[in-house]
């Protein structure tokens, strides 16, 4: 018998201390202050078609998804908005351009919260006092999203384009229209395509102000770019602190947007992580063919919850290390594979027994870590 700890590893590192922020509430999610960052995406549904709405909203809920945000751009858009704030699980934001009167609807329709894109609602300004109010009785806050592409025409006069400044610039006036009646229930995003202009407008804002920050990377593209785009804008940011809230924005189906953004929070240990397929890139030493079974032990071990380290490793030079490093690895050569359980070699299998053979001990692990309650103390278990 062996004793194993199947507890967490260590306390995980951060690259920086979160910068201190004011905390808001979204219906149920606390945005900002010591709030973990939290994953938002948008439907692509038409608002107004309730059932496919909600039908998207629970498919982006079970993908991990914590807030969600609906487009409002037609009247029957802002009709559907309370049947979908009342049946969503998660809390649901009404995103408004152009028009202010639907954002009284969206506050009405008992929206968790209103986007509002000061660049392109006239007369916005104007409505400022009676937004705040409506926002305040009903403690709702509101999102200033400033966005590149619709960047107010004074502010894209006096800078030429949409500058880091510019954009940053924008937010905080509309912010300051908004404190002038008192309310401060605010977050703020600037959102560009250009991953370094975004970053530089976010530095900026979180100099300026202590309002919670949604991070974006506006028309990111296509699911492979946009998700690069997203990871390098959202890890520089997040590493010195600055982030609340992120929506990765892909021209994909929202929830690979979930997916990304979760990945990008447990990659920088601002989320617990959860399953982690540590796998080397194969080079001309592998003896087993790397790929293949890093994809079939990924796709045997899919949807498990625990944070669970599995190495796949193809031969002797860093598998042993980095298996025995892992909660479960293997470590091939000679048409063989060692399998490693915290640190120690518990069998050796042929190459044909290693996919099941690790999924067969991953599904152990993986019970006795739920029933030892895993995500606390340091359980001590054995097997044999
Ligand atoms: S573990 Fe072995 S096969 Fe994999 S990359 Fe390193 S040297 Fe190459």
């Amino acid at each position: 018998m062996t004793a194993i700890s199947l507890g967490m590893p260590d306390v995980p590192i951060k690259l920086a201390e979160r910068r201190k922020s004011r905390q808001i509430q979204v219906g149920s999610v606390a945005v900002g202050g010591d709030a973990p960052v939290s994953v938002q995406s948008m439907t692509t549904t038409r608002t107004s078609d309730i059932g496919a709405t909600l039908q998207q909203i629970a498919e982006l809920t079970a993908s991990g998804c914590q807030i969600v945000r609906v487009a409002c751009p037609t009247q029957d858009d802002a009709d559907a908005l309370s049947t979908i704030a009342r049946k969503s699980q998660i809390p649901v934001i009404a995103d408004i351009h152009f028009q202010p009167k639907y954002v009284f609807a969206a506050i009405d329709a008992g929206c968790a919260a209103v986007r509002v894109n000061p660049g392109n609602i006239k007369q916005f300004d104007d409505k400022v006092r009676e937004i705040a109010k409506a926002a305040s009785d009903a403690r709702v806050p509101i999102r200033i999203g400033v966005n590149a592409g619709s960047l107010d025409r004074r502010l894209l006069e006096k800078y030429g384009k949409a500058t880091p400044e510019a954009l940053a610039e924008s937010a905080l006036w509309e912010a300051s229209l908004f404190e002038e009646h008192g309310f401060r229930d605010i977050k703020i995003s600037v959102k560009h395509n250009d991953p370094v202009v975004m970053v530089a407008a976010y530095r900026l804002l979180a100099q300026k102000c202590d309002y919670p920050l949604h991070l974006g990377v506006t028309e990111a593209g296509p699911a492979f770019q946009g998700t690069i785009k997203s990871a390098v804008a959202f890890g520089a940011l997040l590493s010195e602190g600055i982030g609340d809230t992120i929506r990765v924005s892909l021209s994909a189906p929202p929830a690979e947007e979930v997916k990304v953004g979760i990945q990008i929070l447990e990659s920088l240990n601002l989320r617990q992580r959860r399953l982690e397929i540590v796998s080397c890139p194969s080079c001309g030493r592998a003896q087993v063919d790397v790929y293949k079974l890093a994809d079939q032990v990924s796709a045997g071990l899919e949807g498990m919850e625990v944070p669970l380290r599995v190495a796949v490793m193809g031969c002797v030079v860093n598998g042993p290390g980095e298996a025995r490093e892992a909660d479960l690895g293997v470590a091939s050569g000679n048409g063989k594979g060692q399998i490693f359980v915290k640190g120690e070699v518990i069998k050796t299998v042929p190459e044909s027994k290693i996919v099941e053979t690790l999924i067969e001990e991953a599904m152990k692990l993986a019970e006795q870590m739920e029933d030892a309650g895993v995500t606390s103390g340091e359980p001590q278990v054995s097997v044999s």
